[in-house]
């Protein structure tokens, strides 16, 4: 599993990553925060979407992120909301720099 190497909050109040393998990804906050698996924002037994892209507040972005363990992160957001966490496998999946987009996931 990837490590981040070091974890940024970017200008537009997403995140920036650099991952040990070298890999620089970036974030849109909005993305990340739609992203979110916690049981508020994800019915944690049938998958189902709580967290709608429109309640998301415009502006939205992250205040503070801090490490959990050694597999995850976890977001302070501008709208209160703190609970989920980010894997470091979903954070690879997430990312959406174009090297990313095009090369086949798996
Ligand atoms: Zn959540
Ligand atoms: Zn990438």
């Amino acid at each position: 599993m990837s490590q981040p190497r070091r974890v940024e909050i970017s200008e537009d109040g997403g995140l920036s990553i650099l991952w040990d393998d070298g890999h620089q990804a970036g974030y849109a906050p909005a993305r990340l925060r739609l992203a979110c698996k916690c049981a508020v924002c994800e019915d944690e037994w049938s998958g189902e979407r709580r967290l709608r892209a429109d309640s998301i507040p415009a502006g939205i972005r992250a205040l503070g992120v801090k490490p959990v363990g050694r597999y995850g992160l976890q977001i302070d957001w501008s709208d209160g909301h703190s609970t989920g966490i980010y894997t470091f496998d979903r954070l690879r999946v997430l990312c959406e720099c174009p090297a990313c987009l095009t090369a086949p996931r798996g």
